[in-house]
């Protein structure tokens, strides 16, 4: 089917006019030279930043939230209970004097006053700025940039990929770092917030920040909580530096759910969907999601794919949504028989089809799994037998074989698996059957560390060098803070393993702890 707007676009091509954006940005002045003295009714609204996300070829998602006080307990930031009309403009320079497209929207009470603008054309494979106005106020300008155009071959592709960001145990000076790489997409692999009660989870000797409010159960819990992250100034640098892509992972709804089973009670409880759609409905919110995400009550689509020409396909995976509930804890003979049951699933078996269906129909270079929770076998115990966690896919063994199996069958080049939630950096070779050490890998994974979970860190060599004596694929381990950064290109990809020295004072330097390759049609990691 061909869209009006193909039409329109081809009609005044042909005819040598410019495009319709164009045409509706020429008309209307920068926002700058605007009168806005007139009706400055609100306080600054714009106190939780501006973000953008999920790009395409011709655009992307822009966001912002008006919350003149975001840390209103009713989670509504201090708006009034009226609409509130919001102008946005894309432009060409940080300076935002060429201006290609703009335009008004509704921020409405329903919302919270969330924003999600999904902007259109753009041209592929660029660099734009953005920002908003309301009532006579103006927000900080973010850079964002569209993916290439699909049947394009560029050079290369900078993710940052970052995780657990627990809000008092440290200053979040990672993003800080992340935000001066000036990365081309940033993906957020989940627990972007924690959804306890202040000082509930202690990193050693005491936090050193406070959250406001309770526990996050209601929606206006998790609208506050959300509210409070996003004050945070360097969160907000590293949203204005890059179109974020996000997943969440539990602490977003609550610790190790899985489905609709919540953390202390293992039977699936009704109030729990309440909960569920309340944690949805605020992370949408206050997230650059297209409306492709936006939840249906404790239903919400976050598994999807995004694009970058024919270098890479980034398969953004939902690990917990539609999980079967984890086998307890123990090593009984039971629970070792649960955790191989073919019959459980991590993805779920529809998410599943979608994945390696979509691993055989890329044509990328490098295809990317961007998901929550460890995938590579980590036996934790020098002991004979298996001794792993169930919550990650050790505790879903054959769906993660499906998956290994997948790349194999399908010819998948070059995968590669992007993981986060053990606040610890690994890299990890993927093999078919990780107790044959001897075979060849399958692709790789990098796990990042987390932004702040766990406060200052420390490297943990001994403790590192025995758990990669049982584990021989995994190459590297450390357990300070920071976050990865992948470069992607055509012959070879380059991982980066960031580091910073501690996060419960601000301020740290970032130092590259550890750098690998992978090259092209050579699964597996190799010192850089
Ligand atoms: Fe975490
Ligand atoms: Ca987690």
């Amino acid at each position: 089917m061909i869209s009006r707007r193909t039409v329109v676009g081809g009609a005044l091509a042909s005819l040598g006019v410019m495009s319709t954006p164009a045409l509706a940005a020429a008309a209307r002045p920068p926002l700058l030279e605007m009168p806005m003295a007139a009706r400055r009714r609100l306080r600054d609204p714009f106190t939780l930043g501006v973000a953008s996300g999920d790009p395409e070829p011709d655009g992307v998602v822009l966001w912002t939230r008006l919350a003149p006080q975001p840390l209103a307990w009713d989670g509504l930031g201090g708006m009034p209970s009226r609409e509130v009309l919001v102008d946005w403009q894309v432009a060409e320079d940080p300076g935002l004097t060429r201006v290609v497209r703009g335009g008004r929207v509704r921020a409405v009470p329903r919302f919270a006053h969330a924003v999600h603008v999904e902007v259109d054309g753009l041209q592929p494979g660029r660099e734009y700025f953005y920002r908003f106005r309301a009532e006579g106020h103006l927000s900080g300008v973010g850079r964002t940039r569209t993916a290439p155009a699909y049947a394009s071959s560029p050079s290369s592709l900078t993710v940052a990929a970052a995780s657990c960001a627990q809000y008092e145990h440290g200053y979040f000076t990672a993003y800080r770092r992340l935000a001066e790489e000036t990365p081309d997409l940033v993906l957020h692999l989940g627990d972007y917030l924690y959804e306890m009660r202040n000082d509930a989870y202690v990193a050693y000797p005491h936090n050193v920040r406070s959250v406001a409010g309770p526990e996050t159960v209601s929606l206006a819990a998790y609208r506050q909580r959300h509210a409070q992250y996003k004050t945070d100034p360097d969160l907000q640098a590293a949203h204005a530096a890059a179109p974020w892509s996000v997943v969440f992972d539990d602490h977003e709804v609550d610790g190790n759910w899985a489905g609709l089973h919540q953390e202390h009670r293992r039977r699936s409880d009704p109030s729990f969907r309440q909960r569920r759609a309340s944690a949805f409905r605020a992370y949408y919110e206050n997230m650059p999601l297209r409306r492709t995400s936006l939840p249906h009550g404790p239903r919400m689509r976050i598994y999807r794919r995004l694009q970058w020409g024919d270098l890479a396909t980034v398969h953004l995976l939902d690990t917990r949504q539609y999980r079967d509930d984890q086998v307890s804890r123990g090593h009984s003979r039971s629970a070792r028989r649960a955790r191989l049951d073919p019959r459980r699933s991590i993805t779920g078996d529809r998410q599943e089809q979608w994945l390696l269906q979509g691993l055989g129909d890329s044509d990328a270079r490098w295809d990317v799994l961007a998901q929550q929770v460890f995938f590579a076998q980590r036996d934790r115990s020098r002991r004979p037998g298996l001794q792993v966690g169930m919550d990650g896919w050790d505790g879903y063994a054959a769906s993660r074989h499906r998956i290994l199996e997948g790349f194999e069958h399908r010819g998948v080049r070059n995968p590669v698996v992007l993981t986060g939630d053990v606040h610890r950096h690994y890299a990890n070779d993927l093999r078919l059957d990780f107790d044959r050490p001897s075979t060849r890998p399958v692709g790789v994974e990098l796990v990042t560390t987390s932004i702040t979970s766990g406060g200052d860190g420390q490297d943990r060599s001994g403790e590192m060098r025995a758990e990669r004596a049982v584990n021989p694929h995994i190459r590297f381990a450390s357990g300070r803070r920071g976050y990865v950064l992948a470069r992607f290109e055509r012959e070879r990809l380059y991982a980066d393993f960031k580091t910073v020295p501690y996060v419960r004072r601000p301020g740290a330097p970032v130092r590259t702890a550890a750098s690998f390759v992978v090259e092209d049609r050579n699964p597996g990691l190799q010192p850089a």
